[in-house]
C-alpha cells in the first residue's frame, strides 16, 4: 500500500476542456475565466465573483481593498496556512494571533475578545479542516467593533453554515483550488462579495493595473473598424500579475461541475473513519466533523503517542500530515507569536490523514485496520 494524504480527482472531462482551450488557442485571461466566475458566482451565491491565481493572492488582495494605514493590526488564527498571516505581512499590517477553540479547533471567540484592541481593522476567520467558525457569533461582534471580515475559506468550498454559503458571511471570501483543496484548477483561487461597490478595483488590481476585457479587446483589434484606440488603456492603480487565466479556469468549470460529488464522496470517506476508529483508545477526531452537513477538505486524529503513530502509519504506507505547526510559533511570526497557550500545546498530538475523493473503500479499511492495530500493541 501508498496511500496518499491529498490528491486531486482528475479525469477525461478536465483533459477535454484543457484541449478545447488549445484549440481556441486562447490560454491566458480571456472567456473561460470570465465564465467560471460567473458559474462560481451562481454557485456561491453572491453578488460578484474575480478569479485570481492563488487564495494567497486572493488574501493579499482582500486587504489590500480596504487601504488600511500601515501599522493596523488584523487577528488571525495561529492555527492555519502561512498565507493567512502573510497577507497581513504584505499589507505592512500587523498579525495578531488568536488561540483555538479547543474543540473545534477554529478561532476562538474568547481569545478573539481578549486580543482585540482598538488598533484592529480585520479579522481573518479560518473554516479550518472545511468546519465553520460561529460566523452567527463573529460577525455581530466584528460589527459592534468596526472590523472588517475577510473569511478564508481555502479548505471548504460550496459549504453551507445555517442556510448561507460560507464565504458570504464577512465582506469578502478567498477560496483555494490548490491541488490539494476541495477541487482545484492546479493553481488558482477566487475571490467573492456581495458588495460590488468593494470590488470595484480589483479586477484592474489583480492585473498589473489593467480594468479591459482583454478577450474582448482582443476581438476589437480586428472588427471595430472605425475605432483607432481600441488599444488604449489607463493605468490609474497599482496592479499585480495575480490573473487566472484561461486553462486554469477550463479546468475549475468542470471541477465546479463535479464538485458536490467530490464533496459528498469526501463526507462519505469522514464517516467511514469515524466509524473505523470509534473507541479506539488514545485516539480521538480533530475535531467534531459534522459530514453530513458540511464539506471538508481534510480529516485528522487527535493522538497520544503522536509521533509513534505517525512511524507506524508510515511503515504501513499511509501518508500523513500535522496541520499545523501553529504560526505562532514560527521564526517568522516571532515578533508577535508565542502568545496561543492551548494550541501551540495541543498541535502535538494533531494528525492528518489521508482524504480525497478517489481513495478507495479498501484503502480507508486497511487504514482503519492499521488504526485499530495499533491500539492492540
Ligand atoms: C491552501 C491555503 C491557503 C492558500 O491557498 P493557495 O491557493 O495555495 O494560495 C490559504 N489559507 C489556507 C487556510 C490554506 O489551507
Amino acid at each position: 500500500m501508498n496511500i496518499r494524504l491529498f490528491k486531486p480527482s482528475l479525469g477525461e472531462e478536465e483533459l477535454q476542456a484543457v484541449k478545447e482551450a488549445f484549440d481556441r488557442s486562447w490560454i491566458g485571461l480571456g472567456p473561460k475565466v470570465n465564465e467560471f466566475e460567473e458559474a462560481w458566482k451562481e454557485y456561491i451565491g453572491c453578488k460578484m465573483a474575480v478569479g485570481v491565481n492563488s487564495a494567497t493572492a486572493a488574501l493579499h488582495l482582500a486587504l489590500r481593498l480596504f487601504g488600511f494605514s500601515k501599522g493596523k493590526k488584523v487577528l488571525v488564527p495561529s492555527l492555519t496556512f502561512s498565507s493567512t498571516a502573510s497577507a497581513v505581512l504584505y499589507n505592512d499590517l500587523i498579525p495578531v494571533f488568536v488561540d483555538s477553540d479547543p474543540v473545534t479547533l477554529g478561532i476562538s471567540m474568547e481569545d478573539l475578545e481578549c486580543k482585540y484592541d482598538k488598533d484592529c481593522v480585520a479579522v481573518i476567520p479560518v473554516h479550518y479542516a472545511g468546519h465553520p467558525v460561529p460566523m452567527e457569533k463573529l460577525v455581530p461582534w466584528a460589527r459592534e467593533n468596526g472590523l472588517k471580515i475577510i473569511e478564508d475559506c481555502a479548505h471548504t468550498a460550496g459549504g453551507k453554515y445555517q442556510g448561507k454559503s460560507l464565504g458570504t458571511w464577512g465582506d469578502i471570501g478567498c477560496f483555494s483550488f490548490e491541488e490539494k483543496k476541495c477541487m482545484t484548477t492546479g493553481d488558482g483561487g477566487m475571490m467573492v462579495t456581495n458588495d460590488p461597490d468593494l470590488f470595484k478595483d480589483v479586477k484592474a488590481m489583480r492585473w498589473v493595473g489593467i480594468d479591459k476585457d482583454n478577450w474582448k479587446s482582443a476581438q476589437e483589434y480586428t472588427h471595430a473598424a472605425r475605432d483607432a484606440m481600441h488599444w488604449f488603456y489607463e493605468l490609474k492603480i497599482l496592479g499585480w500579475k495575480y490573473n487566472m487565466n484561461d486553462l486554469a479556469a477550463s479546468i475549475g468549470l468542470v471541477q465546479l461541475k463535479r464538485l458536490p460529488e467530490l464533496n459528498k464522496k469526501r463526507s462519505e470517506i469522514i464517516q467511514d473513519y469515524l466509524e473505523g476508529i470509534n473507541g479506539i483508545m488514545g485516539i480521538k477526531p480533530l475535531l467534531p466533523f459534522e459530514p453530513d452537513r458540511y464539506t471538508y477538505q481534510m480529516f485528522g486524529i487527535r493522538a497520544e503517542k503522536r509521533n509513534d503513530l505517525i512511524i507506524y502509519l508510515k511503515s504501513n504506507g499511509i501518508a500523513t500530515g500535522c496541520h499545523y505547526t501553529p504560526l505562532s510559533l514560527q521564526p517568522l511570526f516571532k515578533p508577535w507569536g508565542n502568545n496561543c497557550p492551548f494550541i501551540e500545546m495541543e498541535h502535538k498530538r494533531l494528525i492528518t490523514l489521508p482524504l480525497h475523493a478517489d481513495l478507495t473503500s479498501d484503502e480507508i479499511n486497511f487504514i482503519n485496520s492499521k488504526l485499530n492495530d495499533w491500539n492492540k500493541n
